[in-house]
């Protein structure tokens, strides 16, 4: 098992020496060198004694006027070799070198050829220079060595690193077969670092990173794996050659039971578990950076729920939670800082003339980016904040409401929309009763809007606040209109002023006849029951002429305005009175 494992290994050691850059030149270039190189000595050895001559240009030219160029030529060859050929390349050109040592020296005494002792002495001074060479190179190498090992080993523990497991993923996702990527998040480590201190905490991360790569190096978990750690607490492992689904969960509960047994640290017995999330390559996700993310938010999971089940596997729902968790983040952080803010969108009659506005909740994140209202609010009441939400729009669109009527003089409306949790706590009526009495805002120029969906749900005790509410004057709107499922006999009996058709009745309205026809009849009923009715979400011209043919009372849409800054509105009223 073990022999396979490491020949399965050897994509992973790739990896890492590829990106430890390790590269040498190609074998082929340093036998040109060579080849090179014997063919310049031989031309030099044949032309220094040669008394021929060759034909350049008309002109006669002794052959060993050329053995200087050829000479200097194959001295660049053995620099060459020895400046990219590592080890062969520098003992192949001492070799060569060194060898004609003799020969030329005994050219010298027997011969007498004193010719040749400037390439004694040429030979004596290449040899000093590929020496000096070689072992600059050595020094270049071992230290350049150092640092890309560094850069892609934790010093902690040894493992790869974070770096160096994207590069492998990237690697297999080259190679396009089938893989894992498990997140591994050791539980309560915070613990163990705040209560025994960071030398304690790194000697139980060194020794979890231990049992880990042994897992990994002996095969025991069935799978080809590779282990590295991303940082802090968390690792990440790698899963090849599986079969099944089964293979991947007893791999990873194979990581799990490694810990099983105490881990002993300065005479101190810890027990450590761990959360695993994975995700596969290519069925959950097909890059690096989404495998990683997809196990993380997996193995958060299994963290938020607390749940005794330690490994769970990515699912897309995994997403939302997330985004849910992270908007809801963002909204407590701008509740906080007092950062909601409200646009307010202008009402008009069919005439033009503006009835008022609705104030609708707008919010940044910290980052100042724009979240919309369509995200942001389903999640504030999932996670009931939408009372806080509701609270502060409501208080600062009154606050400005009441000092805009005071400077324009008119009796035009604020409509704020109030969602059934809110309205259904204890201290609703207060808060109302405090906005009254603060804002400047008189109770007939201000509108709660409520979604049908009280009708259905809350009845009795929305319907006796709703009746309260009415009774101080302010008027209700019915929201969303269309969208539940409330009877005609409830609606009857709700203290309602305004029906408020919703946008997607509008939107039919221009391609079906029957939609056009089920408008009007809520405009019919809505007049039957005493209610004004508002189209929402009027867009087109044609869906003008046809509001104004069946008798509705007023519009809001983007066709004659848009939810507009406070700023925006205040001219648009003052522009109004003039
Ligand atoms: P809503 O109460 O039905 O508000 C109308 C929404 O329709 C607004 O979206 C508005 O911008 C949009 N709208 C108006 N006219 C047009 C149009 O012609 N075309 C299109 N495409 N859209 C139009 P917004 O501001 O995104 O608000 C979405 C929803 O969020 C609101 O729907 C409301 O249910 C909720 N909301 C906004 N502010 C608050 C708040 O302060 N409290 C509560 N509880 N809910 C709020
Ligand atoms: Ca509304
Ligand atoms: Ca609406």
């Amino acid at each position: 098992m073990k022999n396979n494992n490491s020949k399965k290994n050897k994509l992973f050691e790739k990896t890492l020496d590829s990106i430890s850059n390790r590269k040498k030149a190609p074998i082929y270039s340093y036998v040109i060198l060579l080849l090179l190189y014997i063919a310049t000595s031989a031309i030099v050895t044949m032309s220094a004694g040669s008394k021929t001559a060759v034909s350049i240009f008309g002109t006669e030219v002794a052959l060993y006027t050329f053995a200087g160029v050829f000479s200097a030529l194959s001295n660049i060859c053995i620099i060459f070799m020895t400046l990219y050929h590592g080890k062969l390349g520098f003992f192949t050109s001492l070799a060569v070198l060194t060898v004609q040592i003799p020969m030329i020296i005994s050219g010298i005494i027997f011969r007498h050829n004193l010719s040749s002792l400037p390439g004694l002495v040429t030979d004596l001074f290449t040899i000093i220079s590929i020496i000096v060479i070689f072992v600059n190179n050595v020094n270049i190498e071992k230290y350049q060595r150092r640092i890309n090992d560094q850069a892609v080993t934790d010093r902690l523990t040894g493992l790869p690193n974070r770096f160096a497991c994207s590069e492998l993923i990237n690697d297999l996702i080259k190679h396009n077969e089938k893989f894992v990527v498990v997140s591994a998040d050791l539980n309560n480590f915070k613990s163990i670092n705040d209560t025994m201190g960071h030398e304690a905490g790194n000697k139980v991360l060194i020794e979890v990173a231990n049992r880990w790569k042994t897992a990994a190096d002996t095969g025991l978990s069935g799978t080809v794996d590779f282990v590295t750690r991303q940082g802090g607490d968390e690792f990440a492992i790698i899963l090849r050659n599986y079969r099944s689904a089964d293979d991947i969960l007893n791999a990873v509960k194979y990581y799990e039971s490694v810990l099983d047994k105490r881990i002993t640290v300065d005479d101190c017995d810890f027990f450590i578990t761990a959360s695993f999330g994975y995700a596969e390559f290519p069925v959950d996700a097909k890059n690096s950076d989404s495998l990683l993310s997809y196990a993380d938010a997996a193995m958060a999971e299994i963290k938020r729920t607390n749940s005794s089940d330690h490994i769970l596997r990515f699912k897309p729902e995994l997403l939302k939670i997330e985004r849910t968790l992270e908007i809801e983040q963002k909204i407590r952080t701008a509740l906080e800082n007092n950062t909601i803010y409200f646009n307010l969108q202008p009402q008009f009659d069919l005439s033009h003339k503006l009835r008022g506005f609705e104030a609708l909740a707008r919010m940044k994140d910290a980052d100042g980016n724009f979240i919309s209202p369509g995200e942001f609010i389903p999640v504030a009441e999932k996670v009931g904040l939408i009372d806080k939400v509701d609270h502060s729009v409501f208080k600062n669109a009154a606050t400005f409401f009441g000092e805009l009527i005071k400077k324009a003089g008119t009796d035009i409306t604020l409509s704020v929309n109030v969602s059934v949790r809110h309205l259904m706590k204890n201290d609703f009526l207060d808060e109302v009763r405090e906005v009254l009495n603060t804002c400047g805002v008189p109770a007939g120029q201000l509108e709660i809007e409520i979604t049908e969906s009280v009708m259905i749900d809350s009845a009795e005790k929305a319907l006796q606040c709703i009746n309260e509410i009415k009774n101080m004057g302010i008027k209700i709107a019915i929201d969303d209109f269309g969208t539940g499922y409330s009877s005609l006999s409830y609606l009857n009996n709700f203290p309602a002023n305004l029906l408020k058709i919703d946008k997607s009745f509008i939107d039919k309205m221009n391609t079906s006849d029957s939609s056009k026809k089920y408008v009007a009849a809520i405009i019919s009923i809505g007049h039957i029951m005493n209610f004004n009715v508002i189209s929402e979400g009027v867009e087109e011209e044609e869906q003008l002429k046809t509001l104004k043919e069946i008798g509705c009372d007023f519009i809001q849409g983007f066709i004659w305005g848009r939810p507009l800054p406070p700023e925006e509105a205040e001219k648009l009223v003052l522009s109004e009175v003039r």
